[in-house]
């Protein structure tokens, strides 16, 4: 090490606390970095690899320049890289050696602050997981960007702490390295997220008002980001919101696969918004609005009050849809009031967003009239709660310059008639500078010259130029200052004099604007909370509304709910496949009455089956959340949790074959579904071979039956299954319709009840004009399958008349059965008839 030079060997002091991290190492405009992180950051930001000799070797070398270092920072964040910032924290000028440097903030992905590095429409989450009493898991989440923070009990199951997880924006989680390992494998690769560490947990004393409304024992898992968070973001974290405690049993659970398969905010395929259900139902206008209704769709509510008063709101903005579109109309002018206040309080925001923050605040007395309008109590509670910060809003008003730069040392910022002194300082330098003008003019008059010309410049400040064919009319009191090739320069006692008083002027202005912004700062960090509240207010506003835009737009109906578990949905549709089909969607009626909890759904495939399954789901969702619904009528239970088990493409992928995947996902719901759930079941069993799936899928159909009691929609290709009716006496069966029409099949996408027609398939194969003997031989084998035989294969008869198998012996089965029955017979005791009807049934045996 010591072969390096000073200036390395600090680099290397350094690297070594950041090991898992890029440092940026600041050396003049740059930031440079060095060997393993400068191979692998000239990778992945496609820099020029350099070097510098040291130690007797090449040290690689690659740095990106100050100023733009943002994009590059960008880059690697969205990588899941975290970059260290190592400045210089002492003056060149009075460093003995080498300048002092520290890590002044570590970049992670959960901790970016810089709006170039965030998504707007998407929270910035950063989490921490816990495991208490080594146990329950706990978990806590922070937004920096909004200072909103929570924390909740996930119960004993590390699956659905994934559940819970999933689709969230979390770039990042903090554990303990206590966690086991393959739990962590786990987390990176279902939720493709960054890891950090952090053992620290307590909350110091001076931050007791972010935990008092938390359990004791749920303090260390916020302790765990608070102190990571300290430690990254190395200042004051005054903008974090008191911890909420979120009681996860509040809200309709879902678990991976189901935010999967339903496809709730992200498509399974493309991975992206479009087609999701949240890209259908979003119509909100500001961003903080888009941030809340994600966080809904992944947390339906319970509550049937908090439902039916999101309702009455989005009835009422239906009702006075003028309004509404005006209200609408303004909100496009409110700034994102959340990420303003977050950065207020982080302590980097600048004039323009002070601007803007004064812009919004300027909306709200509007935006409130038109909403008193809104004759709904649950409106009205908004109006009275909402307060239009005014003091705010006069005091950045007055204070704030509307063109203002971003820059805040370079003055034009603050408001003329601000500030006493700062009006005099400007005052100065105006009249300075007309006085300038004025002398200008008397000294061409003085002189004669009439090209005579004041400037000024950053070296010689004020002076007077004179060009090289005037110089014979320069007066003596001219005291010159530098030749030029065509001009020579002057100055006089009198104008340095006055130079001098518009220059202290200038800079005391800037100073003190910087001082007097700093100031205002300081006053609007006092009202962050508000703020923070108003902003919650307008997003919640923001999504209600855009339930009611949509709900027009898309003729959507408000659904109740019944305590009487009872589904009745007339004409529903399905709310994404119908936006993609316009007309041609076909209205389905789902009624399931308190004495029926499953469907057998039969019919061929691509016919719809499981889009209506789907549709009940999304259907159920929407609800849950306040949103109108695609029926013409709704009348729903308010489901504790969705379960489903649908195909889905990506199980492939996923490196677990299919049949596993069905497998953990049918055991899941299970385990954990009650009779206020809903389980989705589609094809259970396909991923095996014919007889053990059927035979699993008539189980599972039956455990549900009698053992969970929830409603279920389960769709089969197992006909067999259809006979369950009989028995199972809360088993429906439906179908969807296929017709024929002029020689062709036509899928009518219509549900009906009873089961499909069986020879549906053959009759296929006979319009697929196949072999006529190949027709003929199937409805023959169809037949005896219906009949009950099963003439190729007997292991049917193992899975589903058990008692038969006992008699199962070598050779030919009737001789030895009646064997068996003609020894078994008690001659004596039968009377002759007894005898001849035996004998008569023993010889139809033969
Ligand atoms: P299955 O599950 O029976 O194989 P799907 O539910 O996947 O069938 O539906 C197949 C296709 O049929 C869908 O992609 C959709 O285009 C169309 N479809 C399904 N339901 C309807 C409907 N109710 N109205 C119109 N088209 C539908």
């Amino acid at each position: 090490m010591s072969t390096y030079t000073p200036m390395m060997q600090q680099y290397l002091q350094v690297k070594a606390d950041y090991k898992d991290a890029f440092l940026f190492f600041r050396l003049g405009d740059f930031y440079e970095m060095f060997f393993e992180d400068a191979l692998k950051a000239a990778k992945e930001l496609e820099i020029t690899l350099t070097g510098r000799d040291g130690g007797g070797e090449r040290i690689p070398m690659c740095g990106v320049p100050y100023h733009s270092a943002e994009n590059y920072i960008k880059q690697l964040v969205e990588k899941g890289y975290k970059i260290a910032i190592c400045e210089q924290v002492e003056d060149p000028k009075h460093a003995k050696g080498v300048v002092r440097r520290e890590v002044v903030q570590l970049i992670t992905p959960g901790t970016v602050m810089e709006g170039a590095m965030l998504e707007e429409n998407e929270n910035n989450f950063l989490a921490s997981i816990s495991e208490l009493d080594g146990e329950t898991y706990a978990l806590s989440y922070a937004d920096l960007t909004t200072g909103e923070t929570s924390a909740s009990y996930l119960g004993t199951d590390f699956h659905s702490l994934i559940g819970e997880l999933y689709h969230r924006p979390v770039k990042e989680i903090v554990l303990s390295e206590t966690i086991a390992a393959e739990k962590q494998e786990h987390l990176v690769e279902q939720l493709n997220c960054t890891i950090s560490f952090e053992e620290r947990t307590e909350v110091p004393d001076e931050e007791n008002k972010l935990v008092e409304e938390l359990e004791e024992d749920l303090i260390p898992v916020f302790g765990r980001l608070y102190n990571y968070i300290k430690r990254t973001q190395k200042r004051a974290m005054d903008h974090l919101q008191p911890v909420q405690f979120i009681e996860i049993d509040q809200y309709m659970k879902l678990d991976m696969y189901s935010k999967k398969n339903l496809e709730l905010t992200e498509t399974l395929m493309k991975k992206g918004k479009n087609g999701s259900l949240f890209s259908v139902i979003d119509a909100t206008v500001t961003a903080m609005g888009a941030r809340l209704l994600k966080k809904w769709v992944d947390r339906p509510l319970l509550n049937e009050d908090s439902i039916v008063e999101r309702q009455s709101i989005v009835q009422g903005f239906m009702d006075n849809f003028l309004y509404r579109d005006e209200f609408r109309e303004d909100l496009t002018s409110v700034y994102d009031l959340e990420r303003l206040a977050g950065r207020v309080a982080y302590g980097n925001i600048n004039a323009k967003d002070l601007i803007q923050l004064k812009q919004s605040l300027q909306k709200i007395p509007y935006i409130l009239s038109l909403l008193s309008h809104i004759d709904v109590p649950a409106v009205q509670t908004f109006v009275q709660r909402m307060d239009p910060l005014t003091e705010l809003e006069s005091l950045l008003d007055k204070g704030i310059h509307e063109e203002a730069r971003i820059t805040i040392k370079e003055g034009n910022i603050i408001k003329d008639g601000y500030s006493d002194s700062l009006d005099e300082y400007r005052d100065a330098q105006i009249n300075g500078k007309k006085w300038i003008a004025e002398l200008e003019q008397q000294e061409k008059e003085r002189t004669g010259i009439k090209s005579l010309k004041i400037k000024y410049n950053k070296v010689f400040g004020y002076f007077i130029e004179v060009t090289r064919a005037n110089l014979t009319h320069v007066p003596k009191r001219y005291d010159r200052k530098q030749t030029l090739t065509n001009a020579e320069r002057f100055i006089t006692p009198e104008l340095k004099e006055k130079e001098t008083v518009i220059l202290e002027a200038e800079e005391k202005s800037i100073d003190l604007e910087y001082e007097l912004f700093l100031e205002i700062r300081e006053q609007v960090k006092g009202y962050v909370n508000k703020i923070q509240r108003l902003a919650k207010d307008i997003s919640e506003l923001d999504v209600l509304q855009g339930f009611s835009f949509i709900a027009e737009n898309n003729g959507y109906e408000k659904p109740s709910f019944s305590s009487r578990r009872t589904v009745d949905l007339k004409n529903s549709r399905h709310p994404v496949v119908e936006r993609v089909m316009k007309d041609d969607f076909v209205p389905n009626d789902i009624y399931m009455d308190e004495s029926t909890n499953i469907f057998l759904i039969t019919g061929p495939n691509m016919s719809g089956k499981s889009t209506y399954m789907r549709q009940m789901a999304l259907t159920s969702i929407m609800a849950q959340i306040g949103s109108f619904v695609p029926c013409e009528k709704a009348t729903l239970p308010i489901f504790d949790q969705i379960f489903t088990r649908i195909g889905a493409a990506d199980d492939l992928i996923s490196g677990q074959s299919t049949f596993m995947v069905e497998m953990l996902e049918a055991n899941n719901a299970i385990q954990h579904a009650t009779n206020r759930s809903m389980i989705l079941f589609d094809e259970i069993g396909r991923g095996t071979s014919t007889y053990d799936g059927m035979a699993l899928a008539q189980s599972i159909v039956e455990y549900i039956h009698e053992n969970i009691k929830a409603k279920t929609l389960f769709s089969t290709h197992y006909h067999e299954l259809t006979t369950l009716d009989k028995e199972l006496l809360s088993l429906k069966n439906v179908h969807v319709r296929a017709e024929e029409i002029e020689g062709r099949v036509v899928f009518l996408h219509q549900i009906k009840d009873g089961a499909a027609d069986k020879s549906y398939g053959i009759h296929v194969a006979e319009l697929a004009e196949l072999p006529k003997n190949v027709i003929s031989r199937a409805q023959k084998l169809l037949d005896q399958f219906e009949a009950g035989d099963s003439p190729n294969d007997d292991r049917q008869l193992t899975l589903f008349e058990p008692e038969k198998i006992v008699t199962e012996a070598p050779g030919d089965t009737s001789s030895t059965l009646l064997e068996e029955e003609l020894s078994r017979l008690q001659l004596m005791e039968m009377t002759p008839m007894e005898a001849m009807n035996e004998l008569y049934r023993l010889q139809k045996m033969v």
